[in-house]
């Protein structure tokens, strides 16, 4: 169907992504490195308003598109406040499980150098014993980034309104598996980067369309305007959200319970919150994933919302599907993804493209 995947490459770009800071709103670090990856491929790239960063690959036929889309942005925070002795308060931006926050390793890039500092609240010995066991709310939390005053923070760039977020650093795990910081959503963006070199020099029937998207863990904001301009200009006829996904194959969860699984292949979503998957797309994914065995499965009970919820309502209307990779402990700094699931993913994306066909 298409040339071997490269692995490796793959790979390490997924390290080189997850490793980036770009919380909603400041993109533009995943953007420019992106941009370095595709430039060399594509018939043409801009940047709009909102930092969307969006690309097309010509096809045979121009009177239709087909448009792919992964959000650029990551879940964080937002300095708040310093107070005197060099103690930052924060806000969070998107949808943290809050449980994770307390102790996790940070890290914020002022000034275009990367400082570290750990979330801290008050030790256990001084919380009264009744408040030991109940969760800290966020506004009790306070960022520890080793200043000894304000003066000093603001001195290195920190101050109300530095963005930051919870760091691991990306790890490979035994049995192909993957460990890191925001592969919700830069597994998305690496498939879309791996998509767009596997038919860059094929003949491609439709005219494709990428939309690396902002400010989705906030609302699905970026896809909106990006849609919208893609839609006008190119006359989308299906669009696809490729995503990060919460996998629970844990201890303790009920087989019904469990969205998705690692290592069972990419998720095709039928139906979440945002979103009723569009049949016809689901149709072609499965046909595409059967044609070239492409092992796959599809998201059970769903919540929560992709960039396809502000897609598919586009201007008349924009027939839509989700593929996903699983990852478990998703919205915490360290998910876990299987890589086979990755690169199934890129399979199934990129056989949806090149074999599209309007029968
Ligand atoms: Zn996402």
């Amino acid at each position: 169907m298409f040339d071997e995947i490269n692995e490796k490459q793959v790979i390490e770009r997924q390290r080189l992504l997850s490793d980036m800071l770009g919380v909603s709103g400041n993109e533009e670090k995943v953007v420019q490195f992106i941009i370095s990856e595709i430039e060399q491929y594509v018939d043409k790239y801009w940047i709009d308003a909102h930092g969307n960063l969006m690309a097309v690959i010509n096809g045979q036929k121009d009177h239709h598109a087909l448009l792919l889309d992964a959000h650029t942005d990551e879940i964080g925070f937002i300095i708040t406040h310093i107070n005197e002795k060099g103690f930052a308060y924060f806000m969070l931006m998107g949808g943290w499980d809050e449980r994770v926050l307390l102790g996790q390793s940070v890290i914020v890039e002022p000034e275009h150098h990367r400082l570290h500092g750990v979330i801290g609240a008050l030790p256990p010995h001084v919380v009264p014993e009744s408040e030991r066991k109940k969760p800290i709310p966020v506004e009790k939390l306070f960022i520890d980034f080793g200043f000894r005053s304000k003066e000093e923070a603001e001195k290195m760039g920190v101050k109300v309104g530095t963005v930051g977020t919870l760091y691991s650093g990306f790890q490979e795990l035994p049995g192909g598996l993957l460990k890191g910081k925001a592969f919700d959503d830069r597994s998305g963006c690496n498939i879309l980067i791996q998509t767009l070199i596997n038919i860059h020099d094929k003949e491609i029937p439709r005219t494709t369309c990428f939309s690396w998207s902002t400010q989705e863990e906030v609302g699905l904001r970026g896809a909106r305007t990006s849609a919208y301009f893609l839609d006008k200009k190119y006359n989308i006829e299906m669009g696809i959200a490729c995503e990060n996904t919460t996998a629970a194959d844990v201890p303790g969860v009920l087989p019904q319970k469990c969205p998705s699984i690692l290592g069972k292949g990419p998720v095709i979503t039928l139906v979440d919150s945002s979103m009723i998957a569009s049949k016809m797309v689901i149709e072609r994914l499965i046909k595409v994933a059967e044609k070239y065995d492409i092992l796959y499965q599809f998201k059970v009970p769903s919540r929560g919302g992709t960039d396809a919820g502000a897609i598919h309502l586009t201007r008349a209307g924009i027939p839509c599907g989700v593929v996903s990779v699983p990852g478990r402990y998703i919205h915490s700094p360290c998910t876990i993804i299987d890589k086979n699931d990755l690169i199934g993913a890129i399979k199934l994306v990129t056989g949806f493209l090149l074999d599209f066909s309007s029968d």
